[in-house]
């Protein structure tokens, strides 16, 4: 089998809006092969700019675009091709943007070979423990406190054991941050768990005093409190509370993780596997985290397509089975797969189809789809 195109679908919603919301626009990612199977992924990031990474023409040995490192070459061989990419981007890649390009090409690479072979991608990576998932919702921040409690209220109403609020501007005032979780602990119970997702870094003394008093109010973990290169800044951090110290999922590569895994500056992980580098290297990441006792739980905020990929994902690890659940209501994020994967009960079922599982929908892509023109 050969790789005969790639080619790029930018979706965007008409108003996007500086928020904290990635569903907003997203780059899907067709791999065509001479055996009529389409492979499917996605990067979730800018994707005007990871298309570009895609389809740059050949400007140096080791400045390549993706599609003409791929063209003419076997699918199916995909550890050879993640090298490939790696190798003959490394001038202006390495980490970043390039990543998340090659993370699209990566999903859709183990799509095509679920595909040829008949299965399902977690059968291919070892084979599913369980069938279902336990999502935690994940929902941005509100203004109040009683906004907070209601929507959580909601949220339990449907089934889900677990909420975690995120960004909107939490980390300006811990005293506020604390009294709205404390506020959510009491309406809740303890049967909840609560997580803080902080987004944007605050000082490092202020994080300290936001983790202290979160720890006494049993939340289950407090996610990017510092800025995302600040590994000292967290390995201080984590060694003084044990609350559980969350982030990654700005983070691309084996090498990122390195450091903040071997300074075990984060007890948890968040690999974004249309990022990182795709399904390939979220599984070294994880490797190299099992290996030095630190949990890994996935970033996981855009179409079904990352929804699919994370799901195989998790359906094969040991430990750590929480699949971060975007509830965030854009096309882009309900939209794009044919039938979505729907968290029903407290529980989402793992895509038992070929490959990912999911099948486009193409009235969403035609309606989205955005070009330079438009
Ligand atoms: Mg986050």
């Amino acid at each position: 089998m050969r790789i005969t195109d790639v080619r790029c679908t930018m979706l965007r919603i008409p108003d996007v809006r500086p928020i904290a919301d990635g569903t907003q626009d997203t780059l899907i990612v067709q791999v065509f092969t001479d055996a009529g199977i389409v492979g499917l992924g996605e990067a979730h990031t800018s994707p005007w700019v990871a298309k570009a990474v895609i389809e740059a023409p050949l400007s140096h040995y080791m400045a390549r675009g993706l599609r003409e490192i791929l063209r003419g070459t076997d699918p199916l061989q995909i550890e050879q091709r993640w090298d490939d990419m790696y190798r003959y981007t490394q001038v202006f890649g390495r980490r970043g943007i390039t990543l998340h390009a090659i993370s699209a090409i990566d999903i859709a690479l183990w799509d095509i070979l679920g595909k040829a072979l008949g299965k399902p991608i977690h059968a291919l990576l070892g084979g599913a423990r369980r069938q279902q998932l336990r999502p935690y919702a994940s929902i941005l921040a509100l203004e109040s406190a009683e906004a907070a409690v209601a929507r959580a209220r909601e949220l339990v109403d449907r089934g889900f054991s677990a909420i975690k609020f995120g960004w909107s501007g939490l980390g300006h005032d811990v005293q506020r941050d604390l009294d709205t979780v404390a506020t959510l602990r009491e309406s809740v119970g303890t049967g909840v768990e609560l997580m803080l997702d902080i987004g944007a870094p605050m000082e490092r003394d202020a994080a300290l005093r936001l983790a202290r008093g979160l720890e006494t109010l049993d939340v289950y973990f407090l996610e990017e409190p510092l800025a995302p290169d600040d590994v000292d800044g967290y390995a201080e951090l984590a060694a003084a509370v044990a609350l559980p110290i969350a982030a990654g999922e700005k983070e691309t590569t084996r090498w990122g993780f390195k450091p903040f895994i071997d300074a075990r500056a984060l007890d948890i992980v968040q690999p974004d596997i249309a990022r990182v580098g795709g399904l390939s290297e979220a599984r070294r990441v994880a490797d190299h985290a099992d290996l030095n006792g630190v949990r890994v739980i996935p970033h996981c905020w855009s179409t079904d397509i990352l929804v699919a990929a994370t799901c195989h994902f998790l359906a094969t690890r040991q430990t750590d089975t929480f699949l971060e659940y975007c509830l965030i209501d854009t096309p882009i994020r309900n939209d794009v797969a044919r039938e979505p994967i729907l968290a029903i009960d407290g529980v989402v079922r793992v895509p038992d189809g070929p490959g990912l599982g999911i099948e486009l929908n193409l009235s969403t892509l035609e309606r989205y789809a955005y070009t330079l023109d438009t």
